[in-house]
């Protein structure tokens, strides 16, 4: 089998993570993260209902919740789930973070919350969106989905916020196949969402024994041997359909399973989680390295931890001059099994199964860092020689 290498980074597990006993999760989590407690659910999307339906049980009058308008469509469906309203909000000009005027302009008596959003490890800019939440009266909710394990000042990601959310579906760092973490300093939010969870939360014996499988069958497909066939022969099919948002995985149900996160594969992430830090180190200098080499191609952005920040690196996100460019990449990498892909194919309003739950608005900025974003996976599989293949594609992209 061809050798098939995944857009992200995440931590294999070993076949020792997969024994029966018992580790606790949670506790580990929470004395990593450097916080008395974690509340675990069965995936990022879940944490945020929880955390969405607390607030709104606090706060009732409010029914808005403020996201960027490129981000993950589960987020959408999320806070549909939680009968909220979505505000979209447009991105600064090429960037992930939501643009400072139009959020304040957006925000109001009705907002809820503001979701700022840790965009592929990055730190994103909370504090704005906490000075705009204040004058507003509105919560902060981090998105931390993609960056468990990075860290603003110090602390990690989700505590300079009200609250803020991991995800460790499949491709973000650790993963349990399905899996999130729910974090707040606030005793009485943290109250809030243990009293929403038993609302939301109901065991589901079978969505319990698919998770614990998926698990397993991830565990065994996910090296580079077998990728081929878990992961880039179902991408390059859905490419040769035409359908981007299947090929990257975006094509999302109504549904949200809301069960609890099963105890077996807690213990599962207690025993991987002892190697995240290592893994974590080491894919933060492979990206260091890489982020460096990729700044000398003329008009490319390659996202780097701002000032005070310490990121984590599951993939180098980059944005090219012009959507042709990005393209000319992508028509020979993204079908290479060299682990580029883009991340989100559409600003929210332009995936077609979302219509009807989001307004329809001018975002120039959202579209326009969809149209030239695309990513190369960190895994440590990739080797140099093949990253230099990337790069020298990158470079032929560009002077075409
Ligand atoms: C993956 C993701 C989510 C949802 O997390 P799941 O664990 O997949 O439900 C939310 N926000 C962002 C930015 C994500 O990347």
């Amino acid at each position: 089998m061809r050798r098939e290498l995944p857009p992200t980074a995440g931590l294999p597990l070993r076949f020792s993570d997969l024994l029966p006993g018992r580790a606790p999760f949670a506790e580990r989590m929470a004395a990593w993260l450097g916080i008395d407690e974690v509340q675990l659910e069965c995936s990022g999307t879940a944490a945020m209902v929880v955390a969405l339906q607390a607030m709104h049980r606090l706060r009732p009058d409010r029914h808005e919740v403020v996201v960027p308008a490129w981000t993950c469509p589960l987020v959408a469906l999320a806070i549909h789930r939680a009968g909220l309203t979505l505000r979209l909000c447009d991105l600064a000009p090429n960037h992930f973070d939501m643009d400072a005027a139009q959020l304040a302009a957006v925000c109001g008596s009705n907002t809820l919350a503001i979701v700022p959003t840790h965009m592929a490890g990055r730190v994103a800019d909370v504090q704005q969106a906490l000075q705009i939440a204040r004058t507003c009266g509105a919560y902060v909710l981090e998105d931390a989905a993609q960056a468990l394990g990075a860290q603003q000042d110090g602390r990690s990601v989700g505590l300079l916020g009200d609250a803020g959310f991991f995800s460790l579906a499949v491709g973000k760092g650790l993963t349990l196949y399905e899996g999130g973490v729910l974090i707040t300093r606030d005793a009485s939010l943290r109250e809030a969402f243990a009293k929403s969870r038993n609302d939301v939360i109901h065991p589901d014996l079978r969505m319990g024994l698919q998770r614990a499988l998926e698990l397993i069958g991830y565990a065994v497909a996910y090296r580079p041997s077998l990728l081929s066939w878990a992961y880039g022969a179902p991408l390059r099919k859905a490419l040769a359909k035409g359908d981007p948002v299947a090929a990257v995985g975006d094509d999302f149900g109504p549904d949200i399973p809301l069960h609890p996160l099963g105890r077996w594969r807690q213990t599962v992430g207690a025993r991987a989680m002892t190697r995240l830090p290592n893994f974590i180190d080491t894919t933060r200098q492979q990206a260091t390295r890489r982020v460096e080499q990729l700044r000398h191609l003329p008009g490319v952005t390659v996202f780097d931890d701002a000032i005070g920040t310490r990121g984590v690196w599951p993939f180098l996100l980059l944005t090219l001059p012009t959507e042709a460019i990005r393209d000319a990449a992508l028509q020979t990498l993204w079908t290479s099994g060299l682990g580029v892909s883009r991340l989100f194919i559409h600003a929210l309003p332009d995936y077609g199964y979302l219509r009807g739950m989001l307004p329809t608005a001018d975002l120039p900025n959202a579209r326009d860092f969809a149209a030239r974003s695309l990513t190369i996976t960190n895994s440590p599989w990739l080797r140099d020689e093949e990253f230099a293949q990337i790069f020298a594609a990158l470079g032929r992209a560009l002077t075409s």
